[in-house]
């Protein structure tokens, strides 16, 4: 039975209990949004620069217990140690480009018949930001981190599974210097805590991470008061794969078993063209036998578990035993374990190929030429990323100019940069975060006339 009022967060390798929270209602939503609109007025108030030095304190401070995250995430989270350390250093190098971005956010000047245009880019006041499980202190970095170097204050509601590695940044920022009540994390359930940040009259934006379902409830919401969000929801992302590719690197298995799957930028459609088909799948299976699954505190593992019981529900829900597949191994229970695996008699319409699954599974699908690769891609309603590999250069760019998708990698399986925008076309979201824009996204234009006539004579 879950209890309203408390949050059990679960190491997702063992199912023993790590912590035990408290639970936000709608009330201490409201009472941490007062507070957060005094924390804005005088962050707001305080010069780029000092805002930028406070923000890279704050960077030297995660810096400095980027071990003690980690470890929280493998516990909360079941990342394996080595990518728990990469997330961690991801939401310091955040701070210091968005400390960067603090001195440099400019408005303009435009000139007109009698006077001078001049645009100031206002923060927006309070940001509330929803974060998923799957990369708890990443998604949690990226929403706030660039909202505060632009002069809001956050309110941020991680997921209810993964609330120890926000509350810890929470804690560094106090540490660092950064106004109290500026950057609070309240933990919490989606339906009340979430809700109540959204619906919020005094919250100016929300940034959401999430399932495409609750996405759009978060949109409607929204919309009542006008309000803007970003949406970040997931994909199906293709691997297109020429023949004249270099396979081995094209076929690489943590393309789509990074974080077990649990990635919105996975690879899970591995498209193949035709003449090296069965070249591929000897490789693949031979490739998923290789893969390390087991504890993620292990330096040697390269898979974890997957998040909680009901993710893995969902996951075998995808995965009939006789389906004909390619399969690795994984351990036995306690804990959320799934092997990797290729499904390769799915249907390219069927709902292992469309929709996210979200665990270490991918599907094999053939293709004739660019056309076929092309409309094979785009056959999902998302749209966030995707990899092509082939080494003819003008095949390349015309197919990364087909493919409907925010974020596409040419031989190579890269998706995510601290200094590039990323977001989805399609129902995989709205918006952009990161990248050179990623502090006007937290901003709104005011145009100010300035009349050099005089006062009439
Ligand atoms: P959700 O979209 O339900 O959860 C994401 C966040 O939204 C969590 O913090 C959640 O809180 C919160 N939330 C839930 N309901 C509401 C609401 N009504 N109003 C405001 N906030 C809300 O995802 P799930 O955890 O249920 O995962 C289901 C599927 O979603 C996954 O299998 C995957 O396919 C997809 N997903 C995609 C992600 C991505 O990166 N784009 C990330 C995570 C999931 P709480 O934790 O209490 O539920």
């Amino acid at each position: 039975m879950t209890d309203p009022h408390e949050l059990r967060v679960l190491n997702p390798a063992t199912e023993e209990v790590v912590a035990t929270v408290p639970a936000a209602s709608e009330e201490d939503v409201a009472a941490a949004v007062v507070r957060a609109v005094r924390a804005q007025r005088t962050w707001a108030a305080v010069a780029p620069a000092d805002r930028a030095r406070l923000l890279r304190r704050f960077a030297d401070a995660v810096d400095a217990h980027t071990e003690e995250l980690a470890q929280l995430e493998v516990r909360e989270a079941g990342h394996t140690v080595g990518n728990a350390r990469w997330e961690a250093g991801n939401a310091r190098d955040l701070l210091l480009y968005a400390a960067g971005g603090a001195e440099r956010l400019l408005g303009s000047q435009i000139p007109a018949p009698g006077g001078w245009n001049v645009t100031f880019q206002e923060p927006l006041g309070v940001i509330g930001v929803i974060a998923p499980w799957n990369f708890p202190m990443p998604i949690a970095a990226w929403g706030s981190f660039p909202a505060l170097a632009a002069g809001n204050a956050v309110v941020l509601k991680p997921a209810e599974t993964t609330p120890l590695t926000a509350l810890r940044l929470a804690e560094l920022a106090l540490d660092a210097g950064l106004p109290e009540h500026l950057f609070q994390v309240l933990p919490g359930y989606g339906a009340t805590a979430g809700r109540a940040l959204v619906d919020h009259p005094d919250v100016a934006k929300i940034v959401f991470t999430g399932s495409t379902r609750t996405g759009r409830e978060v949109m409607e919401r929204c919309a009542r008061l006008v309000k803007p969000v970003t949406l970040e929801l997931g994909g199906k992302s293709p691997n297109i794969v020429f023949a004249d590719a270099d396979l081995e690197a094209a076929l690489d298995p943590f393309s789509f078993l990074d974080n077990s799957g649990q990635d919105c930028c996975a690879r899970t459609r591995i498209l193949v063209q035709e003449p090296v088909f069965e070249q591929a799948r000897d490789f693949l299976a031979d490739a998923l036998a290789a893969v390390v699954v087991g504890d993620p505190a292990d330096e040697k593992t390269r898979m974890g578990p997957l998040i909680s019981r009901q993710q893995l529900d969902r996951v075998r829900s995808y995965v009939p035993e006789d389906a004909p597949a390619l399969r690795g191994t994984a351990p036995d229970g306690p804990g959320f374990w799934f092997p990797p695996t290729v499904l390769t008699g799915e249907r390219p319409d069927g709902p292992a190929a469309t929709e996210e699954i979200f665990g270490p599974v991918a599907v094999l699908l053939p293709f004739t030429d660019e056309q076929d690769a092309v409309r094979l891609a785009d056959d999902t309603p998302y749209g966030l990323s995707g990899s092509i590999w082939t080494r003819d250069v003008g095949r390349a760019l015309r197919v990364s100019q087909a493919v409907r998708a925010g974020n596409l990698s040419v031989n190579s399986h890269s998706s995510v940069r601290y200094w590039t925008p990323f977001g989805g076309y399609k129902q995989s979201g709205l918006g952009r975060e990161l990248g050179p824009d990623a502090l006007t996204a937290f901003t709104q234009t005011k145009n100010v006339f300035i009349s050099t006539e005089g006062p009439a004579q």
